[in-house]
This record gives C-alpha cells, sequence and structure tokens, in this order.
C-alpha cells in the first residue's frame, strides 16, 4: 500500500515536470518561429515536444483509477418521485378520493418516506379535491406549483402565464410540507430567450425554484389507453399492463441515466416524472421493487434538487424532456437521438397489441 502510494507520488511528481517542460518545449518553438529562424529547426523542438507528449501519454495510461471515480459510483442510481397534475379527475379504476387512498397505501408499502406532488390548483373544485392534496402533504409528501390552470407556455402570453402561477401559490399557502417549486406544465420553459428570461426572472422575484424532472415519459397516455378501453367496454389484461409500465418506466429511467453519464460524465440525483393517475396507484410499488432490484435507491425529493444540476440552467431552447436532456443537447448531443420507447405513442401501442393488454370491441347488437 505504501509502496503504491510512493510510486503514484512520483507518477504525479513526473507529470507536472513533464507538463511544465512541454509547455516550455512550446514556448521555445514559437520563440524560434517568431525569430523566423529556419524551419529545420522548428521542425526539431516539435519532433522532440511529439516524443515527451507520447511518453507522458502512456504514462498517464498505467494511472490507476482516480478516486473522484470511485466517490460517484456510490452516489449513482438515486431517484426521486413526483407526481403530476394533483388532484386529478375520475380514472379507468378510481374515482379521485379511491385513488388518493390506493396511491398513499402503495408508497406507504413500498417505504417511501417522500415524494412530491405538483398541484393544479384549479382542480380544487373537484369532489375532495382540496382535501386529497391535504392528504398527500399530511402523510409527509410534498407540496409543489404546477400552476392554477395548467397553461402551455406557449401558447399563453407571459404576463398571464405568470398571474396563473401567483393564484395557485396564494391557494396552496398553509399546506404541510409546501416546498417553494414549481414545475412546468407540459415541461414548457419558453421557446424563446425573452420568454425565459421573464419567467425565470418571475420565478426569482417569487423565491420559487425550477422543479424540473430528470426522466420524461408518457405515462399518462398508458393511464388514457386504458381509460378508453373501459369506456369501449373491452377486456384489459391489467397483469400484462403492469408488465408493459413497469418496462416502459425501467426503459425511460435507464435511457436517461445513460445520457446523462455520457454528456455530463456522472449519474445524476434523478427527479422522475409520474402523474397522479391510476396507472401509478395500481403500479407504483412494482415500478419500486424493480427500481430496487436494478441498484437504485429512492431519495427524497429534497435530496434530488440537492444535485450540482439543479444550479445549471439549460442553454437550449428545445425543450419538453426535463433537464438531463436539455444539458446533454447543451455538450452537443443530436436532439433528434433524444427518442425511446417511452415517449412513442405508436411504439407504446406497438407494445400495448404485442402483449394483448385490451381485448376486442365488443360487438354491438
Ligand atoms: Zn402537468
Amino acid at each position: 500500500m505504501v509502496v503504491d502510494e510512493v510510486v503514484s507520488g512520483i507518477r504525479r511528481l513526473y507529470d507536472y515536470w513533464g507538463l511544465w517542460l512541454l509547455a516550455r518545449l512550446d514556448d521555445h518553438a514559437r520563440d524560434v518561429a517568431v525569430s523566423n529562424v529556419g524551419h529545420a529547426e522548428v521542425s526539431a523542438v516539435k519532433a522532440r515536444a511529439a516524443i515527451l507528449a507520447a511518453i507522458l501519454i502512456a504514462a498517464c495510461a498505467c494511472q490507476p483509477v482516480r478516486v473522484p471515480h470511485v466517490v460517484e459510483a456510490e452516489h449513482a442510481k438515486r431517484i426521486a418521485l413526483s407526481f403530476d397534475d394533483a388532484p386529478k379527475g375520475e380514472g379507468p379504476v378510481f374515482a379521485g378520493n379511491e385513488r388518493a387512498l390506493a396511491l398513499l397505501a402503495a408508497l406507504n408499502r413500498s417505504d417511501i418516506e417522500s415524494a412530491v406532488f405538483y398541484v393544479n390548483s384549479g382542480k380544487f373544485e373537484r369532489p375532495g379535491g382540496r382535501a386529497r392534496v391535504a392528504s398527500y402533504a399530511d402523510a409527509g409528501h410534498l407540496i409543489g406549483n404546477h400552476s392554477h390552470s395548467h397553461l402551455w407556455l406557449n401558447r399563453t402570453d407571459t404576463t398571464s402565464y405568470i398571474k396563473d402561477i401567483d393564484k395557485a401559490e396564494k391557494l396552496l399557502d398553509g399546506f404541510a410540507n409546501r416546498r417553494a417549486w414549481f414545475r412546468y406544465p407540459y415541461l414548457d420553459e419558453g421557446r424563446s430567450a425573452e420568454k425565459v428570461a421573464a419567467l425565470s426572472e418571475a420565478l426569482e422575484e417569487r423565491g420559487l425554484k425550477n422543479g424540473y424532472v430528470t426522466i420524461d415519459n408518457y405515462d399518462w397516455y398508458l393511464d388514457s389507453k386504458w381509460k378508453q378501453a373501459v369506456d369501449e367496454g373491452r377486456s384489459v389484461d391489467v397483469e400484462a399492463l403492469r408488465g408493459v409500465y413497469v418496462e416502459m418506466l425501467m426503459g425511460a429511467v435507464r435511457f436517461y441515466d445513460d445520457i446523462a453519464i455520457e454528456s455530463l460524465g456522472r449519474s445524476p440525483a434523478h427527479m422522475l416524472l409520474l402523474h397522479e393517475n391510476d396507472v401509478a396507484a395500481m403500479f407504483i410499488e412494482d415500478l419500486v421493487a424493480a427500481l430496487r432490484k436494478d441498484g437504485w435507491s429512492i431519495i427524497t425529493p429534497d435530496e434530488a434538487y440537492a444535485d450540482p444540476i439543479a444550479g445549471r440552467v439549460p442553454e437550449t431552447l428545445i425543450t419538453g424532456q426535463g433537464r438531463v436532456a436539455a444539458l446533454a443537447i447543451d455538450a452537443g448531443l443530436d436532439n433528434r437521438t433524444l427518442t425511446h420507447l417511452a415517449i412513442e405513442e405508436t411504439q407504446i401501442d406497438a407494445l400495448l397489441i404485442e402483449r394483448d393488454v385490451f381485448g376486442p370491441k365488443p360487438l354491438e347488437d
């Protein structure tokens, strides 16, 4: 062990000296070129520099794995859960109140001490709407602002959009476990530099932080397909649907984590986008079990937003897939490659057919 440390110390000194010498040789080459001495001498200096560089590269290649990478690996595979659009209306299985009870019980059985619910206060008028949000808060889950009316920034003027955020702030005042986090509906943070700037300024003035996601997916689409099948009187293979839900979401988690590792050089603390819907209430336990089996730990939203990417505001205006996707585009990733099963309706439809999730439409009399 001691010998290893001495060897790596000598190696570091050698590297440092080598880099210094390389820099001096470079300076010398420039001086020589500037003083107009013959090309042959410049080439000889460059050749010596190239040989030294090759030696240094070889020396670096034998270096042991650096400690920071080991530390990063220990912090990888951490993910928090968020549920948007609460309190949602009636779903294919549950009325709103029943769903809140089912979801709370499932989270409890999965030992999830804290997830965040992003709320549209405009839905408080639904039966038991406000009370449902209060029941999530009272169970220890966190409450964030998802606007009053779920407006789309792309189709709304800045002033009206900000007013809608303020309305929700007022109505969310007084809930337990409130967090000053705002999640943009449709994950649209603005498609012009002016709108992005106006909104981030408005959030800052109000002390609100961007409640970003890192993992996008169409869980809402599965829920809507289920509802449609029930409305059409088709049979539903719930076990097959459970399989599709877990497979789709695990695919999304791996997809964005791989992008993060490739583009940011590390696996950040993730924030998974889900919705307060029936697929969540029915299958969240299976998803959490699959995540844990794959080595993930479920962290709190506070822990997730303590990640350094919370302070990295993406420059790209191509939004809609969350922060990792945006930062990856900033880092040079072609946004056309940012596609996968969990955000492709045609691929989800194909999987639902392949697994025989929904039966045929009943014949009309
Ligand atoms: Zn939403």
